[in-house]
């Protein structure tokens, strides 16, 4: 099944994505991720859009659709796939109703002040990718992530002046695509606003109601 984890910078979406690939088995496919890496490796599609990640902005819908449409087409996508922070602009979401639509819009629902408190003070994982924050998901060794063991970091674009824009960009830009999906009938609301394993119970069960519904 093809499911969209929609919501704001620090509602949870890599979080809960990450949990339900697990659980599910279909891949965890990241934009945010994707760039990540790239960054790190210093390829040529990370050079170009370090800057704008950095400083909060959003990376071009052309390069952006251009990235996703060759990742759905791999082949551990052909069943299903979680997209996180994909789509994130109109344009961005017409391009996937075009390409492969989806199924259903997880839309994890959290408060402005919930999420800036998640934004500082969160680490991500040099390694696997998964976020943890310092008060309200500490890892058992500081500095170490519970998964993979790797290095946690805090991101550039969590500092301050960034998320300021990124949350500028996602009202703007990405919130008016619920009406969007609400309109196309796929749009899921789910309460993100408790900690991350209350989140996940309710979470669960309606992906697993949404998975069996359309297996019947
Ligand atoms: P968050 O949801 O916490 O903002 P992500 O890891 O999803 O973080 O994204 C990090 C950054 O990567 C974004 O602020 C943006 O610069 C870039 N990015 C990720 N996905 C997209 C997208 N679909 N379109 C444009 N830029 C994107
Ligand atoms: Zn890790």
């Amino acid at each position: 099944m093809k499911f969209v984890f929609f919501g704001a910078p620090g509602a949870g979406k890599g979080t809960m994505a990450a949990k339900a690939a697990e659980t599910f088995g279909f891949p965890h496919i990241s934009t945010g991720e994707i760039f990540r890496g790239a960054m790190r490796d210093g390829t040529p599609l990370g050079l170009k859009v370090k800057a704008i990640i950095e400083s909060g902005g959003l990376v071009s819908d052309e390069l952006t659709i251009g990235l996703v449409e060759e990742r759905l087409a791999m082949p551990d996508a052909k069943a299903g796939w979680l997209l996180d922070g994909f789509p994130r602009t109109l344009g961005q979401a017409e391009a996937l109703a075009a390409f492969c639509p989806e199924d259903h819009v997880i839309d994890l629902e959290a408060s402005d002040e919930k999420v800036l408190d998640r934004l500082s003070g969160r680490r991500m994982c040099r390694s696997c990718g998964r976020s943890w924050h310092v008060r309200f998901m500490p890892t058992a060794k500081p500095g170490i992530c519970d998964h993979c063991g790797g290095e946690l970091y805090t991101r550039d674009d969590d500092r301050e002046e960034s998320v300021k824009v990124r949350l500028e960009n996602y009202r703007s830009q990405t919130a008016p695509l619920q009406d969007y999906y609400r309109r196309r009938g796929t749009l899921v609301t789910v309460d993100g606003e408790a900690d991350a394993d209350s989140v996940w119970t309710v979470l669960k069960g309606v992906m697993e109601r949404l998975v069996s519904a359309r297996q019947a």
